[in-house]
């Protein structure tokens, strides 16, 4: 049995986690939510949809496969050709990845919008500090002066400048109606959500089938990579990438292990 076997709950802050820790990824992921609800900026049910991810990434082997990386291409090359490119920001995205959305935000020259299934101005405001801690200029999603069809009240609310009138929209951990409302909007939807099967990635024009702490930075590099491409080399990469190819190679990779 490893020394590290049994971790804290207690520990204070990351750095305690020991790094070579076998589940260290794990282990860090449930620290920052458990902090994020402490801090006002996820609920408690954030934990829930952290657990199941949590199990769908021990199945994929905790690491980016093939096509998720082709995914997270495509992805960057969708941001880079948008006209007004937003990424979304929830509770659980806000607690994981906050200097990581910002960087991307930055590359593909985005904005940030938060955007809530447990909507409160207290959770609103903490989540658009937080960002702003790690180098956000401008937040939106405060506004709120806009409606997606077909949603109910509160899931509906968004900025008329932001989400309203995005051509493309990085919705990360979406919840699966709100992903079929942005859909029939007619937004180029990318996804990332670690279950293939969840109805999000589902009607998602870039399912990204994998963990949102690789997916981000990973997406990040290949929009550098591509910052030089022209319109056409982009083009391609997007006509290239197959959705339906890259859902069954996840749902295999989590059935077989192959
Ligand atoms: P549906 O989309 O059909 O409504 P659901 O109710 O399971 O499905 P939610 O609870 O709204 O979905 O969202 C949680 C989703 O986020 C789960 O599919 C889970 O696998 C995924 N998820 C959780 N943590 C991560 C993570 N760190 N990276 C990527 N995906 C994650």
């Amino acid at each position: 049995m490893s020394d590290y076997e049994t971790v804290s709950a207690d520990v204070e802050h990351e750095d305690e986690i020991p790094a070579d820790h076998p589940r260290y990824q794990d282990l860090l992921t449930r620290h920052r939510i458990e902090k994020g609800v402490e801090k006002g900026i996820t609920h408690l049910q954030g934990m829930h949809a952290e657990g199941r991810g949590s199990a769908f990434d021990y199945l994929l082997g905790e690491e980016t496969i093939p096509s998720a990386d082709a995914a997270e291409r495509a992805a960057a090359a969708h941001l880079l050709l948008a006209d007004h490119p937003v990424l979304s920001i929830n509770g659980n995205v806000a607690a994981l990845v906050p200097a990581e959305m910002v960087e991307l935000a930055d590359v593909v020259d985005a904005d940030l919008e938060v955007n809530l299934f447990n909507r409160t101005p207290e959770r609103l405001e903490a989540i658009a500090d937080h960002l702003r801690g790690h180098g956000a200029d401008e937040v939106k999603g405060l506004e709120a002066d806009a409606r997606i069809p077909n949603l109910d009240h509160q899931r509906a609310k968004v900025d008329e400048d932001g989400i309203y009138a995005a051509d493309v929209v990085l919705v990360p951990l979406e919840d699966g109606d709100r992903a079929e409302a942005l859909e029939e909007m007619g937004k180029t939807e990318i996804v990332i959500d670690l279950n293939p099967l969840s109805r999000s990635p589902r009607v998602a024009d870039v399912p990204i089938v994998d963990n949102i702490v690789r997916a981000v930075p990973n997406t990040t590099a290949h929009a550098r990579n591509l910052a030089d491409a022209s319109e056409a080399e982009l083009e391609v990469i997007v006509e290239e990438f197959d959705r339906e190819r890259a859902l069954e190679a996840a749902e295999e990779r989590i059935r077989t292990g192959l």
